[in-house]
């Protein structure tokens, strides 16, 4: 172990936000060890913004929520932490841990449970990469280096801690890992990591929860390499475990949207990691749209049920929450709107709250080359800059290149001619889904029950009444006599 001294590497607590200077200074008042560990201290060196910073302490989680008090709250089964709140920001403070016991890995040796407590030197060992393991005390100015972790971040080398194969198989998550750092830091993955990376080890990925894939795969959409991991991820043969149907290459469509959503981030721009789903899974969902189209489904249904399909495959392997997944739908559904958009609803469509992500989606599709969406991504692009009295021109011009194109009069025409108030509004764009989670389906069928009155004539219970609020009580039917009063 060498000690570095923190400002020869760069570092300074000017640099650090307060949050992390108070976690780090209570716990040391309470007599504990506190360091700055992981991505913060890494990116630091590197000149680079740290997305959030991670500390260390030998305080058990219960200590550490002695310490902060109701300020800290402690979370997580299998990887225990105490999530501590300075100001507005969430600062996590992890408790340094020993090696696994045997009895709490699967049968292909991944940690199940790893909640035991240990020294520094047995925590630095637990973690993945050497340029990851580097403690940094700011208060003290120093830096505990136990590998020559500096050196690997002058080289630019991502290196594993202890044997690749079995960190691979002791969390198949650091394959994901390795391919997000070597690509966010553009650094060369060692060779006896390229050795063991082959597409058997990614069948481990198998064994991984769709939740935690998800959460992966959204730090990969949104660390600002996007458009860099992406060959990656069809080299290294991950792309196939953690998305079901979408073909391994990446076309026009993937590439600018990844590049676009890169630009955002470095621009400071929030996105939405669903919008990237939204294009990846595009493809198999026009594919499913045919499939219905042709069984002969009329085509707002099959839409419906080709996204509902689609989605449903992809949460075999990463599961995408709810809100996403509509979001998802919802900018699928807008193409068709804004492909083919009744003249009276142009306006409201404008400013619907899916407008912008849909229209974004569009006018990728037409710039990569999808000549299908007709020029309208650019008339969208031109109808938003124009003044209200263009905008009337720009929709009647439209309203008879229409009529033209179309020709023949469709029942649907006769309702346009109608009444412009009576087509302005717009329908939903998708119908939510059951709920997954019977939780989730519970509070919602509450939420959709009528408000009713408590019953005042007695012949009806109402939904408070205290007879509806009595506890089940769980009965052994085994110990009951069936007799002429049951
Ligand atoms: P980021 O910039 O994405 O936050 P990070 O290195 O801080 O990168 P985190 O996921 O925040 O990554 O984890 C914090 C630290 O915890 C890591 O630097 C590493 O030391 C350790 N760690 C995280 N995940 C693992 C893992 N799967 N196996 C071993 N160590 C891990
Ligand atoms: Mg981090």
């Amino acid at each position: 172990m060498q000690t570095l001294r923190a400002s020869k590497c760069g570092l300074s607590t000017a640099q650090l936000p307060s949050s992390i200077l108070d976690v780090i200074d209570a716990l040391t008042k309470a007599g504990y060890e506190a360091y700055i560990v992981g991505g913060g201290v890494r990116d630091l060196i590197l000149g680079l913004n740290p997305k959030d910073f991670d500390a260390v302490t030998n305080a058990t989680p219960a200590q550490v929520k002695e310490v902060f008090g109701r300020r800290c709250r402690i979370i997580g089964r299998r990887f225990e932490l105490a999530h501590v709140y300075a100001g507005r920001e969430l600062i996590e403070v992890a408790t340094f841990r020993a090696p696994p016991k045997k009895a709490v890995t699967s049968a292909s040796g991944m940690i199940l449970r790893d909640n035991n407590w240990g020294t520094i030197e047995q925590d630095f060992a637990r973690r993945d990469f050497s340029i990851n393991a580097m403690y940094y005390q700011p208060r003290k100015g120093i830096v505990l280096d136990f590998c020559h972790a500096i050196d690997d971040i002058k080289n630019k080398t991502l290196r594993l801690l202890g044997d690749p194969t079995l960190r691979f198989e002791e969390d198949p998550v650091r394959m994901l890992r390795t391919l997000r750092f070597a690509a966010k830091l553009n650094f060369n993955i060692a060779p006896e990591i390229l050795e063991v990376f082959t597409p058997e080890m990614t069948q481990l990925l198998r064994d991984i929860s769709p939740h935690r894939l998800y959460d992966e795969s959204q730090k990969l959409f949104t660390m600002g390499h996007l458009n860099r991991v992406l060959p990656m991820l069809i080299d290294f043969d991950i792309w196939r475990q953690l998305f079901a149907d979408i073909s391994p290459d990446i076309s026009t469509f993937i590439e600018r949207a990844a590049i676009n959503t890169d630009q955002r981030i470095q621009i400071g721009k929030t996105i939405n990691p669903a919008f990237f789903y939204a294009v990846l899974l595009w493809k198999p969902f026009l594919e499913r749209c045919n499939f219905y189209l042709n069984k002969g489904v009329v085509p707002a249904e099959a839409r419906a049920q080709a996204g509902l399909d689609v989605l449903k495959r992809q949460a075999t392997r990463t599961i995408i929450p709810r809100f996403a997944e509509t979001f998802i739908r919802e900018v699928w559904e807008m193409q068709t709107r804004l492909l083919n958009p009744k003249p009276q609803q142009i306006q409201a469509l404008s400013t619907h709250a899916r407008f912008r992500a849909g229209f974004d989606f569009l006018l990728l599709r037409e710039k990569s080359g999808d000549d299908t969406t007709q020029g309208m991504g650019l008339w969208w692009d031109a109808y938003q800059q124009m003044t209200t009295d263009e905008k009337e021109r720009a929709i009647s011009q439209y309203n008879r290149q229409r009529a033209k194109s179309r020709r023949k009069t469709t029942t649907e025409d006769v309702v346009e001619t109608k009444s412009v108030a009576a087509v302005a509004e717009i329908e939903p764009l998708v119908n939510e889904p059951e709920p997954r989670s019977r939780r989730e389906r519970k509070s919602r069928t509450k939420s959709e029950r009528p408000a009713q009155p408590a019953s005042s004539n007695g012949s009806e219970i109402g939904y408070d009444h205290p007879i509806l609020k009595r506890k089940r009580v769980k009965r052994d039917l085994s110990q009951v006599v069936f007799g002429p009063t049951q």
